[in-house]
């Protein structure tokens, strides 16, 4: 029996299979491959505004750390659960693997839903947890970032909190933070940007101008904001976007600038406009060059990924696409999938650059990273494209081969202690 339950855990392991097939795994391999190694759960009570007093259920899986230490997101979400978390510790080691990183995935959260509390009940939970944290994470150990409902503040916060336990300033223990705590240049867009890199990549591949595209991005926060402002920058028509709150869809492209000022205003994108407005669902399934799923898991599902309309599916979030769904598109050689491990690893290559400046105390210039993560990014993209032409496989199958080899070779080198 396994304490990880729940259909994205289900998810991450169905997906395992398959590539552990792929791979000829021996079968006693595999759950040493597969499990978590360890995982925390915690209790985090906090004064509320009110004066009562409030207890938030938090999490922190870490998969393996046959490579050196975790790293990986911290997640703020009402309905979080220790499955859902695993699954995303796990995608982050084979994501980790692929980028050449040397870390194991790890995923943590909160169960809270950030808009439903003040700033200070925001700051106290996020102290809390990172208190509650300390036994089990370190510079060395499990390094924290970002992930959905948490940010830059959130990460200071961490940071923070950790240090004055230890004593001194420890600007290693979490990536993501703000430049003036340690956090380096580029990684608040790190991620949009590799999604539109590897996209005009796939673009180019496909004979389509990356500067004739269209595209829809679903979700517009860190990573589907900055890729949606970043393909517009860069020319493409972005035609449809959509939040939690409201989609819009517009063949003749979408006012990009007016909507980042409505989002930074408003903080959802509902009430931009009622002319444009068009259902959530319906909205991945628009004619477009480029689809960027960039919210949350299991949107393209068996129910609509035959309905898919795009030439390139960009994976911004993690987990995006069930495994009925990856069936499906396996057979429509029309769409070129970049799988979500190797599509939005520029935020853990970016996160990698931030940790090794902290320890070194020595900042780089934003261009350095930003030409240090298109080297990193445009090695994975052409080991994948490679090794699925190679193989005569899927994109994602290619991709996920090459991370969990890797964790494979490291765990057989290394040997089972004692
Ligand atoms: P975020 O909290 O900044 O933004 C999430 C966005 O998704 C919000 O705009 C929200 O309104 C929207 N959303 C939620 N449910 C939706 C729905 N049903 N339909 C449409 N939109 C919806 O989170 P983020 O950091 O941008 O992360 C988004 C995804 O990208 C997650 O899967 C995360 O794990 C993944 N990811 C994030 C990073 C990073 O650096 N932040 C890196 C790699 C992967």
């Amino acid at each position: 029996m396994s304490v990880y339950t729940g259909e994205v855990f289900e998810m991450a392991r169905t997906q395992f299979n398959r590539i552990a097939d792929q791979l000829n795994m021996p079968v006693d391999e595999r759950d040493r491959i597969f499990y978590p190694k360890r995982a925390l759960t915690v209790s985090c009570p906090i004064h509320r505004d009110d004066g009562s007093t409030m207890v938030y259920q938090g999490y922190r899986v870490q998969h393996h750390l046959t490579l050196g230490p975790t790293k990986g997101g911290t997640r703020f979400s009402n309905n979080l659960e220790i499955g859902e978390v695993a699954a995303l510790a796990i995608w982050m080691s084979w994501k980790c693997a692929l980028a050449g990183l040397p870390y194991g995935g790890a995923k943590g959260g909160v169960c809270v839903d950030p808009p439903a509390v003040s700033q200070r009940e925001l700051e106290a939970i996020s102290r809390r947890y990172m208190q509650e944290m300390i036994p089990f994470v370190g510079p060395h150990t499990d390094i924290m970032a970002p992930d959905m409902g948490t940010n830059e503040q959130v990460m200071a916060w961490f940071m923070d909190t950790y240090s004055m336990h230890v004593g001194h300033t420890v600007s290693e223990i979490v990536t993501g933070k703000p430049v003036a705590s340690g956090g380096t240049l580029g990684r608040r867009e790190a991620t949009g940007r590799s999604i539109v890199y590897l996209a005009e990549q796939a673009l180019e591949k496909l004979e389509i101008n990356p500067r004739h595209a269209t595209v829809i991005v679903q979700g517009f926060g860190n990573v589907g904001g900055y890729a949606t402002q970043i393909f517009h920058e860069h020319g493409a028509k972005v035609v449809g976007v959509s939040d939690h709150t409201a989609a819009y869809y517009n063949a003749d492209g979408l006012d990009v600038p007016a909507l980042v000022a409505y989002g930074r205003k408003h903080g959802v994108l509902k009430g931009f406009s009622t002319e444009l407005t068009i259902n959530r669902e319906k909205l991945l399934t628009q004619p477009c060059d480029v689809l960027v799923p960039a919210a949350i898991e299991r949107v393209i599902t068996e129910k609509n990924a035959g309905s898919l309309r795009c030439r390139v599916l960009a994976e911004g979030a993690n987990g995006p696409t069930t495994p009925e769904a990856d069936t499906i598109l396996d057979q429509n050689k029309d769409i070129f999938v970049i799988p979500d491990i190797l599509c939005n690893s520029g935020g853990v290559i970016v996160s990698y650059f931030e940790w090794v400046q902290d320890l070194q105390q020595f900042f780089w210039g934003e261009t350095e990273v930003n030409d240090r993560l298109a080297q990193v990014m445009g090695k994975a993209f052409a080991q994948v494209t490679a090794r699925a032409k190679a193989e005569n496989v899927s994109m994602r199958t290619a991709a996920m081969a090459i991370g969990v080899e890797k964790v494979q070779l490291a765990k057989r080198t290394r040997g089972l202690f004692p």
